[in-house]
């Protein structure tokens, strides 16, 4: 029985992580569920779940939570120091990491360093600090699984070859609902337009961040850190079907894809009952359904955002966690409508080329460049919106 640590068990990933346990009753467990506001729906998970512990991040709401699960064996904390702490707890097994942006990082290093499994799917905690990240999974010997399709299919793809008769990997990109649009239509893009992706059901976060390509750039660094490449063996491809989640070339030529429906319970179940295959009911792709596969370059001219990301990957340093940082503010304010589609990848341009550059970042430089990152992208949204 694996022991789960799930945090952000009200998100997307989330749900659809304890969808995955509720069908594998004995192989999983859960032992930790934290959320961030969702109050009602953690309470919900909690009754149904019995997990020991239970955070809720948003401390005003800590008296709701308590006192709707008094009558329960179950410890009810608040705060985020609290869930950094709790991946600690000698009875967890696995640390699935699902909650949204930044808040993700310190958990994971302690988790990482209380040499927990991770079944990772915060990516930005590898981009804006994946060489610390994987420095201490080394050294603590802490096994780092992907939850991200695209990791996991690269993943599934390695399984059994050699680490060094890998020549590239190719991510497959959908394209977003954007795809083959002009600079000046992508001016008029709207909130809504912008929140409708053709192929996956997510958060709103990752969904704007798919649809600027954004997505797609941290996840170029992701697989650097998770795979150990170097920049130029990363390749994106357009792929707007979604059913190649995607594939590595090797050294002889050959190159293995890994294909499905998109469905992120299939990659979630992967890493939990990694390195066995478990059986679902989840529907299965239908090739004379789907009989056309189609492959195109990403346009970075105008999709600024997986540029800005190859630069962040090829220079290093904290540029990374700058860009991520600008991200998050940008994104907020696209959704509140103060800005356009377009300005969310030139006010994180922007930010990256002002920031000052640290080479070799440990984590207080990483904390202190998420800290004036954000506060700038705020002042460049502020005096736009005057
Ligand atoms: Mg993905």
């Amino acid at each position: 029985m694996k022991k789960i640590a799930l945090l952000g068990s009200t998100g997307s990933i989330g749900q659809q992580t304890l969808e995955v346990i509720e069908n594998n009753p004995d192989l999983f467990s859960v032992e930790v569920l934290t959320a961030n506001n969702n109050v009602n729906l953690l309470i919900k998970q909690t009754l149904k779940f019995m997990p020991n512990v239970v955070i809720i991040s948003n401390e005003e709401k800590y008296k709701q939570v308590k006192e709707a699960l008094a009558h329960l064996p179950v410890k009810v904390y608040a705060g985020c120091d609290a869930i950094a702490q709790v991946v600690e707890m000698g009875s967890i097994d696995t640390v699935v990491t699902a909650m949204v942006g930044y808040s993700g990082l310190l958990p994971t290093i302690r988790a990482v360093k209380a040499r927990k499994q991770i079944a990772l799917a915060n990516k930005e905690t590898l981009v804006v600090a994946g060489d610390l990240i994987t420095r201490l999974a080394t050294e603590n010997k802490s096994e780092i699984l992907p939850i991200d399709s695209e990791h996991s299919a690269i993943f599934q793809c390695l399984v059994g070859e050699a680490e060094e008769s890998v020549e590239k990997i190719i991510l497959t990109c959908s394209g977003g609902p954007f795809h083959g649009k002009s600079r000046e239509q992508l001016e008029k893009v709207t909130v809504k337009e912008a929140l409708k992706h053709p192929n996956w059901d997510m958060g709103a976060k990752i969904t704007i961040d798919s649809a600027t390509l954004m997505n797609k750039g941290f996840e170029v660094i992701e697989a650097k850190w998770l795979f150990g490449l170097k920049p130029e063996q990363i390749e994106v491809v357009v792929h707007p079907q979604s059913i190649i989640h995607s594939m590595v070339q090797f050294c002889d030529g050959s190159i293995k894809a890994q294909l499905g429906l998109p469905d992120m319970r299939i990659p979630i179940q992967f890493a939990l009952s990694y390195p066995i295959r478990i059986q679902n009911k989840l529907p299965r792709f239908d090739f004379a359904a789907c009989p056309t596969f189609t492959f195109t370059t990403p346009d970075t001219k105008i999709f600024r955002n997986l540029a800005l990301s190859f630069e962040a990957l090829n220079k290093g340093g904290n540029l990374a966690c700058v860009l991520n940082a600008a991200n998050e503010v940008s994104v907020k304010a696209f959704i509140n409508e103060k800005i356009s589609f377009p300005d969310i990848a030139r006010i994180n341009e922007e930010v990256m080329a002002r920031i000052p550059f640290v080479k070799h970042p440990d984590l207080d430089d990483y904390i202190e460049s998420d800290k004036t990152a954000r506060m700038l992208a705020e002042e460049i949204i502020r005096s736009r919106t005057k």
